[in-house]
């Protein structure tokens, strides 16, 4: 048994960024799952504010023409449509943020076995384009940074329900970082990249052969690729409510899924780094309930009694 409780990190900039009215991007879920985390007890200290990325560091990663368009606003409209955010000063501060932020959350769990992080999981940037409501690709920057650090294998786990294109593509001649992600097959990005292990799965999968599906891939690849480190996108829009995920899995099956890819990672000794990734709803509260699943599963681990605050 783990002692204490995981290691976590937040920023309040996560949800501050203004969208036009209506804009689906629920922008607010990230402070209100920080509140929500309060309001069951875990204290204040318990959480890290996470630091912006180095525009050094991220260019290591990611093109630097590309950065500097974002910095300075000269990015195309087009570009920017299709990242399907507004430009701001605002909302390029607040991407370097949250990339340091899965990026720290990596380190924590090098030091602790399990942190989360109350963002990320912007997996459909690209080295030179974003895309998704991606800027930057958290993920990929941290894997890789580590990589030069401190680790030699990483395993990325995505299983939001989108699938990791960008991702995939960053590590396509990166054989030291797996890429794999179970994602809905019918669903956006309509051009799948090539992962090194790839999963779609049916829109009317069932709860059963969705965790079977995530237990083997998971148990498959830790064995295969046996790393050092475990990056996991615990995106929620794989949910029966979700508005963009088109599957039907439900809230029980979802604390599942988020317990058995940590578990797995405890019992192999793997240090474990998770990121909320997606969810989509218009009810933040009820999206919020959906990401605490992935806090739950963790408390758990920990023996900590703040799981079961957490309704399922
Ligand atoms: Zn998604």
């Amino acid at each position: 048994m783990l002692t204490s409780l995981p290691a976590m990190l937040y920023h309040p900039c996560y949800s501050e960024l203004d969208l036009p009215a209506q804009h689906r991007y629920p922008i607010t879920k990230y402070q209100a799952l920080y509140q929500q985390l309060l309001s069951i007890g875990v204290p204040v200290s318990a959480f890290s504010l996470s630091t912006p990325i180095s525009s050094e560091q991220l260019a290591q990663v990611h093109c630097p023409h590309y950065i500097r368009s974002l910095q300075d606003g000269s990015i195309l409209p087009k570009a920017m449509r299709r990242i399907g955010f507004p430009w701001s000063e605002q909302l390029f501060q607040r991407s370097l943020c949250s990339l340091g932020g899965t990026l720290q959350t990596a380190q924590a769990a090098l030091k602790q076995g399990i942190a989360l992080h109350l963002s990320g999981g912007y997996h459909h940037a690209f080295y030179n384009e974003g895309s998704g409501f991606c800027l930057f690709n958290d993920l990929v920057v941290a894997a890789k940074t580590l990589l030069t650090q401190e680790v030699d294998k990483i395993l990325i786990i995505d299983l939001d329900v989108h699938q990791g294109d960008g991702s995939a593509a960053m590590l396509a001649d990166e054989p030291r970082i797996i890429s794999c992600s179970i994602h809905c097959e019918k669903n956006f990005p309509y051009y799948k990249q090539q992962s090194d292990w790839d999963v779609g799965v049916a829109k009317d999968c069932s709860d059963n052969d969705y965790l079977q599906t995530v237990q083997q891939s998971v148990q498959t690849l830790i064995n295969w690729h046996q790393p050092d480190l475990v990056l996991y996108d615990a995106g929620v829009d794989i949910h029966q409510r979700d508005e963009l995920g088109l599957l039907s899995i439900s809230t029980a099956a979802l604390y599942q899924r988020d317990l058995l890819v940590l578990q797995c990672c405890v019992d192999n000794a793997i240090p474990v780094a998770a990121v909320i990734g997606g969810g989509y709803q218009r009810n933040v509260d009820a999206l919020v309930q959906l990401h605490l699943q992935l806090f739950k599963a963790a408390f758990t681990l920990y023996g900590s009694h703040f799981a079961s605050k957490i309704e399922t």
